[in-house]
């Protein structure tokens, strides 16, 4: 079975004091027990000193963006490699943050869960429909065309090393969280549609769901069948609430 992944995106917060203060807290607090586990990911230039500060540790550490090139002419990106270089094993790609602000294309994000990939990162896809969308009944569509983007390029084998975060754009920083009814379907859904076209890649796959989560609602997402962990924003940023978070997820226990 699946392993549930706690995953926290830092966002553009943070300070070097602020954040040793918060791994250090993090790294102290992780829950006993097994079959889950916890990534931070924050800010390009605060990677190597949190890679520093959870060395040794069950703390694992991601980014939030990559550039879809490997090197060269491109000011202000940041390569695949570079990430891998300093210590990073995942980034985000696609966060609708990114999407929406800065105008990445379902394509674009494509392009970027390749590199990603081909530097040996695990990239988290995030997913997910803006209220208007949903209140217009286009969920699934439009999450079929964000999962669809990603196929076409590089195929459903490529899944099997990669994780999706379904993130609704109108729980993200609102307090609003899906309920585990609405999340559980839309988690269901992208597992079905890659079940199409893989089944082993679609059981295995860990699908986050993101949006508002936090230590009180935690245990009622993950208890849903088909959600495999949490991308966090808000909630990642105090220890104490991470690792509530964190607890909620040692006790899910779905390896069991
Ligand atoms: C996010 O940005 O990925 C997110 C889920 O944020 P929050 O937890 O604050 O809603």
């Amino acid at each position: 079975m699946r392993d549930i992944l706690v995953a926290g995106n830092w966002k553009m917060n943070g300070s070097s004091a602020a954040n040793a203060e918060l791994v250090a807290g993090i790294v102290a607090g992780v829950p006993e027990g097994d079959g889950f586990s916890l990534l931070v990911c924050p800010p390009f230039p605060y990677l190597a000193s949190v890679a520093a500060g959870v060395a040794g540790s069950a703390v694992r550490l991601g980014a939030q963006n990559v550039s879809e090139h490997e090197a060269g002419a491109y000011t202000g990106e940041v390569a695949a490699g570079m990430l891998r270089d300093v210590g990073c094993e995942y980034v985000i790609v696609g966060h609708s943050e990114r999407r929406a602000l800065y105008g990445e294309s379902s394509g674009r994000v494509a392009e970027k869960f390749a590199a990603a990939q081909a530097a040996g990162l695990l990239p988290i896809l995030c997913v997910g429909e803006t209220l208007a969308e949903r209140e217009a009944g286009t969920t699934e569509r439009v999450i079929d065309e964000q999962l669809d983007a990603v196929l076409g390029l590089v195929g459903i084998a490529a899944l099997a090393s990669a994780v999706i975060a379904y993130e609704p754009v109108w729980a993200i920083g609102t307090g609003k969280t899906a309920s585990p009814e609405q999340a559980q379907d839309v988690h269901r859904h992208i597992r079905e549609r890659l079940a199409r076209a893989d089944a082993e890649v679609a059981a295995g796959i860990q699908i986050l769901y993101g949006g508002s989560m936090k230590g009180e609602n935690a245990a009622g997402l993950l208890a849903m069948q088909d959600i495999d962990g949490g991308l966090i924003g808000g909630a990642s940023l105090k220890a104490k609430d991470f690792l509530a978070i964190a607890e909620a997820a040692s006790r899910a226990n779905k390896t069991g």
